[in-house]
Formats: structure tokens, C-alpha cells, sequence
């Protein structure tokens, strides 16, 4: 029996994944709502406005495969081309007004035929699906460090950066140095009149040039559309089924070329005891790999200093570290990461037999073939947990997941069918199974990271991305219940 009624949506989240899922929807003719909690679009492109903010993956490959971009300025654009490119995409593709801006969603509740959405101020509506477009790296992780208050210059995140404060010839303090502290790093130690980068952990930071393409490169990609089909398909093979695969197998000799690349680098700072700082002791890319093609000059500016003694406290003139020295300091910048095991939260998801998903992921988040959770009918996560993440385009990810979650909905159309939803089975299998994988994995050979829950295990895709693929695009209906 085949339903006659058409599912309406509901998005969560107007970023990459949701507007993707617009998109999408739109051109099936589909009835949706996004619901964004901020007054415009770009999910982390809108947040993050740090100076030297870009995208290290390649900006012809973290593009919608439907809309290249022949207008990319860098090999790496910066956040705010990014941020206008995603602009661009929702004007042309007219879904601006079916995205309800400043509904921040507050309550998902499976009534046992649809889904009750809660957003903003009151608003109350019924979806068939809810497509969660939250994104991972989303709410700020200040760090513990006792004091972190009492700092009375200005301090904030990275995620929260304070346009207002200035920068050029301050004495700036920056704590940490993931992908995040590094870019800024290299922009604002030049500017700064004393630079301070708080380092816990060296970061293996690969140096790649900036590319920057000429008025007649991007002129010939407008020319020859071809062309920039040919470099999306060269760039997403590099990346997923070479590096991507690199990453499972944590003795792989690919790892013995990054760390050639990066020393190399690090073998041209002229200071030894610089030198010897910023040398990991740990695999390359067991940390997500750090990719800038101007860490190590802006280290080496005369007013900036790395500091490896390990902070003691925050103090109102600066940061106290564990030698006794007082770092003074007019600007502090927590580049300390994100919290990366909320998810969908804190928004309240109510499933099957009024159970809450908070209570579903007490013990950590999971999610079967990384989209769905046993116990949430119509409930699809576009990059949920584990979900491949890494040096890889999350935009590609979101792209299949999509069309996954598309084959499922077709699936419990053609089946007469009101809800589907994984067997408990059928996710504990696949958990069991991807928690074994993830063990050989570059991710689990020895060093703290985001990518780790609290058991230590990467709670990453650790499969192919060849598999991620196939899994994608062929659907496990067995492991559904469809009713
Ligand atoms: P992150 O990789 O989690 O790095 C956080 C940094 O803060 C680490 O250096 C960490 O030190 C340090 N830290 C945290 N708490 C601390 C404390 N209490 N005291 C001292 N240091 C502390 O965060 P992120 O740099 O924001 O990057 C997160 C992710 O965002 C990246 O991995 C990447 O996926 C994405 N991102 C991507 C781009 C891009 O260009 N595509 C750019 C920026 C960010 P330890 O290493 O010792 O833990």
C-alpha cells in the first residue's frame, strides 16, 4: 500500500546541513519549515568571525556538489566568502521565507502520529519528519581555569568574537591551539604589540601554500563549468578515499609523510627552544591535522611568545602561569573548542512512549549508521554522531545523508507506513561493530582530542568513506521497524 499523503518536515537549523535540506525539500516539492534560532543564516560561518578565520578544506570541495563555485578567491577562502556564498545559494534557490529566523526550537515531541514542534515564542506545529541540522561544533567550551571571571580586559570565545574590542598593538592572550588558535595566530601575532599563545599541547600543523586564484582562473571556471566538475572530483577523491582511508589504519606511512612535511617546517625555526616547543610527540592528524600557511612566521614575529608552562590561573591583569610569572595582558581569546557531545540538545526530544533522548544518550550520543536513534520514529540527523568527521568536507556527508534519509522516506511511503524507526538491535550491533573499528584508527593512537568520547574511543565513522558511501546510498531497511 502506498501512502497518499505527502511528510511534511521539520528542519532544525538554517547552517550548511539545513539549507541543504531546504533545498532539497523545495525541489521535491515537499512541505517544510526550517526553524533558525539566530535572525539569518550560516550556522558556523555566521558564528565564527575570528580574524584569520577560513575553511582549510578545500574551498571547490566544501561547496554544494549542485552549486560550484567558479568565484572562490582562495585555495582556502576566508569565513566571510564562505558565509556570503551560503547567502548566495539561499537567494538564488528562494528558500529565505520558508525559514522561520529567531524560532529557536524548543520541544520536539512524538505524539503518536506526528511530530509536535515547540519554537521561538509559542509557536506550536505537526511534522511527519524531523531533519535535526544542528551541527557538531556549535557550543563554546570555556575552559576550567579558576579565575577565568576576575580578567578585566576583555575576554570571549572564539565562537563570540567582540568586533568592538581593538587588537592592533595589544598585548593578546590567546589559550589554545587547534585548528582555531592557530589561524588566528596567524593573523593577529603580527598586528599585536605583545602576543601571547597559551600552548598545552604542540599541534602538528601541515604547511600548505594559500593559493590565491587570479581573475583569469576564475574567469575560465566561469567559461568551462566542466572544468570545475573536474576539480570537485579530483579534490573529493584525494580527500575521502585517500585520506580518508589513511586515517583507519594508525601505522600507515602516509603518517610518516605528514610528519616529514610538517618537521621540515618546524626544522626552519630559528630559535631551539621555539623549535623544541612546538614539536608534538604524538602521530600526525591523531589530533584533527591543523593545515595554515602562516603559523610558524607568525610565531617567530619578535613580539610573539609561546607559552608551555601550564596556566595556574586567570588573574584581572592577566594570565598567572604555573612558574609564578604574571602574563599581562589587555585582550584574552579562548580558543579552547567546543562542547561536541550535545548535538541536537539542548532542545528536548521526546520518542516513542514519552522516552526523552537525553535519557537515550545518558551514558554518550550514538546514532545508528550515524542518522538515526532507536526509540525516535521520523527522527534524522544530518552530521549526528558518528558521522564521518576529520579533514574531510562535511558538506559531502551532509549530501548523502540527505539522500539517505530520502530512500528511508520513500521506503515508509511505498509501505503504507506512519513512522520508521531503527530496531535497538539492529543500533547496538552497529555500535558494537564501530566501536571495534575505531581502535585501529589514527584517532587512537595516543593523544587527547575532540574526536574522543569519555571512554577515550573516537566516536567518528571509522570505516571507508568508500562504505559511508554505499551504506548511504543503500539503505538497511531490515533494520527498521516500519509501522
Ligand atoms: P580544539 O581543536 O578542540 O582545540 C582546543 C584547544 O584548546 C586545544 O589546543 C586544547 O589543548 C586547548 N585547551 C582547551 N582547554 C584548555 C585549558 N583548560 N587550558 C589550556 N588549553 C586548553 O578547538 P578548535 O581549535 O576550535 O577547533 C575545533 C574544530 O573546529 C577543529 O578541529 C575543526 O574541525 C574545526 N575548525 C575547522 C577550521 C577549518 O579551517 N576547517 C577552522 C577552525 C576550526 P589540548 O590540545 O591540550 O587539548
Amino acid at each position: 500500500m502506498t501512502s497518499e499523503k505527502r511528510p511534511r518536515f521539520a528542519v532544525l537549523g538554517a547552517g550548511m546541513s539545513g539549507i541543504l535540506a531546504a533545498i532539497k525539500l523545495k525541489e521535491a516539492g515537499y512541505d517544510y519549515t526550517v526553524f533558525e534560532k539566530a535572525d539569518r543564516i550560516g550556522g558556523t560561518w555566521r558564528e565564527n568571525t575570528y580574524p584569520g578565520i577560513a575553511c582549510d578544506v578545500p574551498s571547490h570541495l566544501y561547496s554544494y556538489s549542485f552549486e560550484l563555485n567558479p568565484d572562490w578567491t582562495y585555495l582556502a577562502s576566508p569565513g566571510g566568502e564562505i558565509q556570503a556564498y551560503f547567502e548566495g545559494v539561499v537567494e538564488k534557490y528562494g528558500i529565505e521565507e520558508s525559514i522561520r529566523f529567531g524560532h529557536p526550537v524548543v520541544r520536539c515531541e512524538w505524539t503518536g502520529e506526528d511530530w509536535e514542534v515547540e519554537a521561538g515564542d509559542g509557536f506550536i506545529g505537526h511534522y511527519d519528519w524531523i531533519v535535526a541540522a544542528t551541527g557538531i561544533l556549535h557550543h563554546p567550551k570555556l575552559p576550567d581555569i579558576e579565575g577565568l571571571e576576575t580578567f578585566e580586559g576583555a575576554s570571549f570565545h572564539t565562537a563570540r568574537w567582540d568586533h568592538s574590542v581593538l587588537l592592533d598593538g595589544k598585548r593578546i592572550g590567546v589559550i589554545g591551539t587547534g585548528s582555531t588558535g592557530v589561524q588566528i595566530t596567524g593573523d593577529l601575532a603580527p598586528r599585536a604589540g605583545h602576543y601571547s599563545l597559551f600552548q598545552r599541547t604542540a599541534q602538528w600543523v601541515m604547511p600548505v601554500e594559500q593559493v590565491k586564484y587570479t581573475d583569469e582562473q576564475r574567469k575560465e571556471f566561469r567559461e568551462h563549468p566542466e572544468a570545475l566538475d573536474a576539480l570537485y572530483e579530483e579534490l573529493d577523491h584525494s580527500f575521502h578515499d585517500n585520506f580518508g582511508n589513511q586515517v583507519l589504519d594508525g601505522n600507515h606511512e602516509f603518517f610518516d609523510q605528514v610528519r616529514a612535511a610538517c618537521t621540515a617546517k618546524l626544522e626552519e625555526i630559528r630559535d631551539p627552544e621555539l623549535r623544541e616547543k612546538l614539536t608534538p610527540d604524538y602521530t600526525p592528524a591523531c589530533k584533527r591535522l591543523v593545515i595554515s600557511h602562516n603559523f610558524y612566521d607568525s610565531v617567530q614575529v619578535p613580539q610573539a611568545e609561546v607559552v608551555t608552562e601550564p596556566i595556574e590561573r586567570i588573574e584581572p591583569k592577566g594570565v598567572r602561569t604555573a612558574d609564578g610569572r604574571l602574563h599581562e595582558l589587555d585582550v584574552l581569546v579562548l580558543a579552547t573548542g567546543f562542547q561536541v557531545d550535545a548535538f541536537v540538545r539542548p532542545m528536548t526530544i521526546r520518542g516513542l512512549n514519552g522516552q526523552l533522548l537525553d535519557d537515550a544518550w545518558k551514558e554518550r550520543p550514538s546514532a545508528y549508521m550515524s542518522v538515526t536513534v532507536p526509540g525516535f520514529p521520523n527522527f534524522f540527523m544530518i552530521n549526528g554522531p558518528n558521522s564521518p568527521v576529520g579533514n574531510f568536507s562535511l558538506i559531502r556527508t551532509a549530501e548523502l545523508q540527505y539522500d539517505h534519509m530520502m530512500r528511508l522516506v520513500e521506503h515508509q511511503q511505498s509501505n503504507g507506513a506512519k513512522l520508521m524507526v531503527p530496531s535497538a538491535e539492529a543500533a547496538k550491533r552497529f555500535e558494537d561493530e564501530r566501536v571495534e573499528a575505531a581502535a585501529d584508527t589514527v584517532w587512537a593512537t595516543g593523544c587527547q582530542s575532540w574526536y574522543l568520547d569519555d571512554r577515550g574511543i573516537p566516536f567518528l565513522w571509522p570505516y571507508p568513506f568508500s562504505r559511508f558511501t554505499q551504506e548511504m546510498e543503500r539503505p538497511r531497511f531490515e533494520d527498521y521497524d516500519v509501522a
